[in-house]
């Protein structure tokens, strides 16, 4: 992805995109309509790029508008989390169920809510920013300016941050010869490792962790009550052994009546996540 330059340059960069999967040779009729992930703030309801902090060119662009004056067809616009969402529930995870409560956990936490099978956003398309209700105001500092949201507590990149805290406390851990004797180098896919292998600092960053999606989720239980809760992303695999034992901690931590009649299910798509919502933004009625 372009990140400097001119609205125009961003683009051209789509267009290539583009040109790749239908090359200037190919039938322009095949082509029924255009899905896109992009980065937010944005607005899906007009196909307007907001003020993305990694494209900064892109401010205040109605980047639907012009991709529809250049190809003649439908486009939709959303991000990520809400894209990938949708096609869980079109096709994936969350198939056959109404209300879907999405999430996808790597680098940051992003959310998406399915609710009656379309894409809940809310009055401006800024909802579903799950992955920063906050359950701790004194908790560390988020990227959004924030402190204690979920995303600055359970993500990838803080599970890495509270092993690298732990294992300078106890440097017998394995994942300190993991990381060549440097807990700075101490990552998520190390703590994952480590756990495999019963290490002490990497259980007691799972159990952690496992603790606050548990009370997390319990949150978006009692709001929302969905018909299932998806998981997906890069760190969803190392949550795959704990998805029993993080329903099992819904009961007493919920309002709800029978929170373990919620199925917790890992997402079907993976690395595909953002082609697969692209096309399910394209579906009629989406
Ligand atoms: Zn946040």
């Amino acid at each position: 992805m372009v990140t400097t330059g001119h609205a125009s340059n961003g683009l051209k960069a789509v267009s290539t995109a583009i040109g790749a999967l239908f090359p200037a040779s190919a039938n322009q009729q095949d082509m029924s309509a255009i899905g896109i992930c992009a980065p937010g703030p944005l607005n899906p309801l007009t196909g307007v790029i907001i003020n993305p902090p990694n494209l900064p060119f892109w401010h205040n662009y109605p980047l639907a508008e012009e991709m529809r004056r250049a190809y003649g067809v439908s486009v939709k616009i959303d991000n990520d989390a809400n894209a990938a969402a949708l096609a869980e529930a079109k096709w994936g995870a969350g198939r056959g169920y109404r209300n879907v409560f999405y999430a996808t956990i790597g680098t940051g936490i992003g959310t998406g809510i399915i609710f009656d099978g379309r894409i809940y956003h809310g009055r401006t398309g800024a909802a579903a920013e799950g992955g920063h209700i906050g359950i701790d105001r004194n908790g560390p500092l988020c990227n959004c300016g924030k402190r204690g949201c979920i995303e600055a507590l359970a993500s990838g990149t803080a599970i890495g941050r509270r092993a690298r805290q732990k294992v300078s406390e106890d440097p017998k851990s394995i994942l300190l010869e993991m990381a060549d004797g440097d807990p700075q180098r101490v990552t998520s896919e190390m703590v994952a490792k480590a756990h495999a292998a019963n290490d002490p600092v990497a259980r007691e960053v799972m159990r952690e962790t496992v603790d606050m999606l548990a009370y997390w989720l319990g949150n978006v239980i009692d709001l929302l009550e969905p018909d299932v809760i998806v998981i997906g992303g890069g760190v969803s695999s190392m949550m795959a052994p704990f998805l029993e034992e993080i329903r099992q901690r819904w009961v007493g931590a919920c309002l709800n009546p029978s929170p373990q009649d919620i199925p917790l299910v890992l997402a079907r798509y993976g690395e595909d996540a953002g082609i697969a919502g692209a096309a399910a933004l394209c579906e009629l009625g989406s």
